[in-house]
């Protein structure tokens, strides 16, 4: 194989590595640009309103059960001594007013607490409008976002062919490249942005788009086909074309 083959197999690699990173933006791209991203966003901070609001809401809830538990011990306590009343007819009179005063306590007690109940429960109302609100909102944004992944999948499964198609070709025409060829066309390439080797495109490098002069031209192009030239301005592999 000739090193004018050997260059024109470099364009060869180089143009597919070009569209391989075209394809690798495009696909990150694809999310955005279908405005997934921007419909993921809206949805995680309606998400997390969600979470805010359930958790204030569970806090009263738990708020209200407490309430429920004391409530509930006090009725307990003072059926018991209403009925040790009931039962004590022949007790003093003291003993019975001691226990009057405590069912008295006990009611007053009853009626606070259940005071306090109510009041967690009417809190809780408006939380619940809110958490109707979050969800009435969350729900079309929802069906958006499955249409949208849907298409967004789609279009990175076409991309992912295209780009399975370009790193096998890539491949194979790379293995053909020499070596020492191959190992300078990989550190220009890391070094200036993806490309590595550019065509000489009448005066004009085609990697930094710069003119050259006419008496460089005309020295580059009267060189044998198998020589390897770099271009002064920005140093890449030059391919007279
Ligand atoms: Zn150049």
């Amino acid at each position: 194989m000739s090193e004018g083959g050997a260059l024109a197999r470099l364009l060869a690699v180089q143009d597919l590595d070009t569209s391989i990173t075209q394809l690798q933006h495009r696909r990150v791209a694809l999310a955005e640009k279908a405005g997934l991203t921007a419909l993921e966003m809206t949805l995680a901070a309606l998400a997390s309103e969600r979470v805010g609001a359930a958790a204030r809401r569970a806090e009263l809830v738990a708020v209200q059960k407490d309430l429920e538990a004391q409530i509930a011990v006090i009725s307990e306590r003072r059926g018991g001594i209403e009925q040790r009343m009931y039962a004590a007819r022949g007790s003093s009179t003291r003993d019975l007013q001691a226990m009057d005063e405590e069912v008295r306590h006990l009611t007053q007690r009853r009626a606070e607490l259940e005071e306090l109940e109510l009041v967690a429960m009417v809190d809780q109302e408006p939380i619940d409008a809110e958490l109707a609100v979050l969800a009435a909102r969350a729900a079309p944004l929802e069906a958006q976002v499955t249409t949208v992944r849907a298409e967004v999948e789609t279009g990175q499964a076409q991309i992912d062919a295209e780009l399975a198609t370009a790193v096998s070709a890539r491949a194979a025409e790379a293995a053909e490249l020499p070596t020492a060829l191959a190992d300078r066309y990989e550190t220009l390439r890391q070094r200036l942005k993806g490309t590595g080797a550019a065509r000489l495109t009448g005066h004009r490098c085609e990697g930094c788009h710069l003119e050259l002069s006419a008496v460089e031209v005309e020295r580059l192009r009267a060189l044998p086909p198998d020589t390897v030239v770099t271009c002064d301005q920005c140093g890449r592999i030059l391919v007279p074309v």
